[in-house]
C-alpha cells in the first residue's frame, strides 16, 4: 500500500520549459542622458552597441540627450503652458494695455457711448 503513492514523488516540472537564461559577463558601459528638466538618466548597454542620440526620460517623458548643457527637449512645446503664458510671450505689457483699451473703446462704441 505504500507503493500506491510512488508517482507523487516524481517532479513533473523537473524539465524546464525554457533553458535558464545565462548572463554572460558581457562588456557593459553606462551611458548618461539628460532631459531639459535636469533629470539624469543612466542606462547600461553593451559596450559594442552604439548608444542612441536621444533617450526618452523615464521620469517626464521628454527626450533626453547626451549633452547635459543642451538637452533636446525644446523640440516639443511645453505641455503645461497656459494660454495666458503664450500671450505674455508674444506681447509686452504695454501692448496688452493697448489691446485692452482698444477692446474697451469698441465696447463703448457698441453701447453707443461717446469715448
Ligand atoms: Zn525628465
Amino acid at each position: 500500500m505504500s507503493n500506491g503513492n510512488v508517482i507523487r514523488g516524481t517532479r513533473i516540472g523537473s524539465t524546464p520549459d525554457r533553458p535558464t537564461e545565462r548572463y554572460e559577463p558581457a562588456p557593459c558601459r553606462a551611458v548618461t542622458y539628460w532631459c531639459r528638466n535636469d533629470h539624469r538618466v543612466e542606462i547600461r548597454m553593451a559596450a559594442e552597441a552604439s548608444p542612441p542620440d536621444v533617450w526618452d526620460c523615464p521620469r517626464c517623458g521628454l527626450p533626453a540627450g547626451r549633452d547635459a548643457q543642451n538637452p533636446p527637449g525644446r523640440v516639443r512645446p511645453e505641455p503645461y503652458k497656459t494660454h495666458l503664458a503664450y500671450v505674455k510671450e508674444r506681447r509686452t505689457e504695454e501692448e496688452g494695455e493697448a489691446i485692452l483699451a482698444e477692446a474697451l473703446a469698441a465696447l463703448r462704441r457698441r453701447r453707443g457711448r461717446p469715448e
